[in-house]
C-alpha cells in the first residue's frame, strides 16, 4: 500500500478530486456491461471494503463478496479498463473472510489515494441514490433517466439531478498569525479554518466574508480564491480562499463553534489531516 502523500503541489491533486481517481471513467448506471468481470466499491457508512494481498490493499474483484442488501449493486463506470460497481451495506453487515473495512476518514487509512478517492466517489453516489428515490416536488417515486445520473418523477415528470453543495473554506491571516476555529466534536486541541455553506444570492467571496464575521466577529478583505476539493461527507464542493484581517475582535459564535482564536505561526495547535483542503491552505500560507 502506498501511503497518502505528505505534500500536494496543487489543490487539484487532493484526494477525492477526479485527478486522483487514476483512470476512472464515469458512466451512467444503465450502461453496465454485465458480470462476471469487475471491481467493487462496497461501503458501510464511510468505510470501504478492502482485502489485503501481499501487504497491499486491493478492491474486491470478481463476484460480489457480500450479499446485496435492500438495493442492488450499481454500475458507475470503468476503472483502469474494468467495470466498477458500487454497493452500500448496512452498518450491521458482517465482514466476509479475508476482507476488512477501512474508514475514509481515518488519519492514516490503509489504502492509497486512488482507493480513498474512489471510496469517496462511491459515498457521493450512494448519497444521491438514497436521496433521490422520491420527488421533492410531489412525493412520487422517481425513475432513472436513460444514460444519465438524473432521475425523472413518475408523477409530475420533474427531472432531478445530483445535488452537490458548494461550501467556502478560508484561511484568514494577519501579521505572523492565523485565525483558527474549533468544534466541540473534534479531537482534543485540533483547530481548523472557518467554513460554511452558501446562502441564497451569495457569490463565493461574499459567503467567505459573512461566514468569518458570523463565526468569529472578524472582518476580512482581499478575499482570493486558491482552489477547490470535492468533499464526499456527504456531498460538498469545498472552495478554498485566503483573506486578510480587516478589523474586529474575536467573538466566538458558540452555536457553531467551541473556540476561535489567533495563533502565532510558530505555535500552531493540532491541525486537520493533510488530505483536506483546510490543511492544504494552512500548509501553503502558514509554513
Ligand atoms: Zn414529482
Amino acid at each position: 500500500m502506498t501511503p497518502l502523500p505528505d505534500f500536494f503541489d496543487s489543490p487539484v491533486h487532493l484526494p477525492f478530486n477526479s485527478t486522483c481517481l487514476d483512470g476512472f471513467a464515469l458512466a451512467a448506471p444503465d450502461r453496465d456491461p454485465g458480470p462476471p468481470d469487475g471491481l467493487w466499491l462496497i461501503l458501510r457508512g464511510n468505510e470501504l471494503l478492502l482485502r489485503e494481498e501481499n501487504s497491499a490493499s486491493r478492491l474486491p474483484a470478481g463476484p460480489c463478496p457480500v450479499t446485496a442488501g435492500k438495493h442492488p449493486p450499481l454500475f458507475v463506470g470503468t476503472w483502469q479498463g474494468r467495470p466498477l460497481r458500487v454497493l452500500g451495506m448496512s452498518r450491521e453487515a458482517e465482514i466476509p473472510d479475508g476482507f476488512f473495512f477501512e474508514s475514509l476518514l481515518a488519519s492514516e487509512p490503509r489504502m492509497d489515494i486512488a482507493q480513498l478517492s474512489l471510496g469517496g466517489l462511491a459515498g457521493k453516489i450512494l448519497h444521491w441514490e438514497k436521496n433521490s428515490r422520491y420527488c421533492s416536488r410531489c412525493g412520487e417515486t422517481t425513475e432513472r433517466l436513460p444514460g444519465e445520473w438524473g432521475r425523472k418523477c413518475r408523477g409530475c415528470g420533474y427531472h432531478h439531478y445530483p445535488h452537490i453543495h458548494p461550501c467556502v473554506i478560508v484561511i484568514v491571516r494577519r501579521a505572523g498569525e492565523v485565525l483558527l476555529t474549533r468544534k466541540a466534536e473534534w479531537p482534543p486541541n485540533r483547530y481548523s479554518l472557518v467554513a460554511g455553506f452558501l446562502d441564497f444570492g451569495e457569490c463565493l467571496e461574499e459567503a467567505v466574508a459573512r461566514e468569518v464575521l458570523e463565526e468569529t466577529g472578524i472582518r476580512v478583505a482581499n478575499v482570493r480564491y486558491i482552489g477547490s476539493q470535492s468533499w464526499p461527507f456527504p456531498s460538498q464542493l469545498m472552495a478554498g480562499f485566503v483573506a486578510d484581517y480587516a478589523g474586529g475582535e474575536v467573538r466566538v459564535q458558540l452555536s457553531e463553534l467551541e473556540d476561535a482564536r489567533w495563533f502565532r505561526l510558530d505555535a500552531l495547535p493540532a491541525l486537520p489531516p493533510k488530505r483536506s483542503i483546510a490543511r492544504y491552505l494552512i500548509d501553503r500560507f502558514c509554513l
